[in-house]
């Protein structure tokens, strides 16, 4: 089979290793005699596979002890309830950042629960920019701040993170594990498995012990963190199969050195990317230099009407998914941490020979 580059969004690209190491014990899980698929959650091979990659991702991320890691469903749109749920903690009110269509919804969602104040709005960018945290109107009475620290669509992502004297909430969807970040100042961090974790229906949250067990009134025990937390995520059947896969995951980003090794690799691969856009007169992104994401790059074509021979020559080259979100048009590379410096490589080479040919 021929090497293809995958630029998704998510779901994502996997490494080539993991799927390769899923494909070689398939049909018979460690002394199972059965497929991970087809194992009891409560037996003790998926525990004992539930507690490592749990142990790995606490040592990758540094995570201190007071925090818990839920391994839940629902995607990282069920969390756009459960924070609310969970962290309103009688209060009324609470702060949310606008830069993208990811906080879009998750305020969307909020505004059941609670007076959502936004304390920052890009859309006035376009999302191309983030206004100074100085100049944030944070409201004190919120219960939180809610933010995307990485917006996979029109690619924008934070270069530091908020401080402030409330719980900080982050959906890391699309950038958990691309680089090192420090757990203790973040009250929730939570992420969708697809784009780089794993795959799709788990859905990973760290969860500072104190914030949990004051969930409002009248929600599904399901998205109670207290419960999930108290019942080690399996209150109900959780996600085996992606819950394994994670796991392969989280033992893949240790060979590769841990989130530093990661970091360093990635920041590489976008300076590659971003660099062969801004060197070129035909290719262009918008986002301000600084908040450019190392996990989502859109870039335009000078020509719109090359956008779909652009996409059908990528493809013809083993470059797939380039197709940029409808709302932002254009292209858009996803060069999640499976992605290697190799196919940033190859699609570097196919825009500059692309662009020679039609540019
Ligand atoms: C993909 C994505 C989501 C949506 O995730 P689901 O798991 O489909 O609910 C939310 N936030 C961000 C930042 C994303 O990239």
């Amino acid at each position: 089979m021929t090497q293809a580059y995958n630029f998704s969004a998510g779901p994502a690209m996997l490494p080539r290793q993991v799927l390769k190491k899923i494909q070689q014990e398939l049909l018979d899980y460690g002394n199972a005699k059965a497929s991970v698929m087809e194992i009891s959650h409560r037996g003790f091979d998926f525990m004992e596979l539930a507690q490592r990659s749990e142990k790995d991702l606490r040592e990758l991320m540094h995570i201190p002890d007071n925090y818990k890691v839920l391994f839940l469903q629902g995607g990282a749109s069920a969390q756009f309830s459960m924070v609310p749920a969970n962290l309103l903690r009688g209060k009324t009110k609470a702060n949310y950042t606008h830069t993208g269509h990811w906080s879009k919804k998750a305020i969307a969602e909020g505004r059941r629960y609670c007076d959502v104040n936004i304390c920052t709005d890009s859309s006035t960018n376009k999302y191309t920019d983030i206004e100074d945290f100085s100049d944030w109107n944070i409201d004190p009475d919120g219960a939180y701040l809610h933010y995307t620290p990485n917006e996979t669509i029109a690619g924008l992502e934070f270069d530091y993170t908020p401080e402030l004297d409330m719980p900080l909430v982050a959906d890391m969807s699309s950038t958990i594990l691309s680089r090192e970040i420090d757990v203790s100042k973040y009250g929730v961090i939570y992420a969708g498995a697809q784009k780089n974790i794993g795959p799709a229906g788990l859905t990973v949250v760290i969860v500072r012990e104190d914030l949990i067990g004051q969930v409002v009134d009248s929600q599904p025990a399901l998205f109670d963190y207290s419960i999930q937390a108290n019942n080690d995520s399996m209150y109900n059947t959780p996600a085996t199969f992606s819950w394994y896969v994670a796991g392969c995951v989280f033992e893949w980003i240790k060979e590769q050195g841990g989130l530093s090794s990661m970091a360093k690799i990635n920041q590489t691969k976008a300076q590659t990317l971003y660099r062969a856009i801004d060197n070129s007169d035909f290719y262009s992104n918008p986002v301000a230099s600084k908040y450019r994401s190392w996990m989502n790059v859109p870039f335009l074509l000078a020509d719109d009407k090359l956008n779909g021979l652009f996409l059908e020559r990528s493809a013809d080259a083993n470059l797939l998914t380039l197709k940029g979100h409808r709302s932002v048009g254009g292209m858009r590379a996803s060069i999640y941490n499976a992605m290697p410096q190799e196919g940033v490589d190859a699609l570097v080479d196919f825009m500059n020979n692309f662009e020679k040919d039609y540019g």
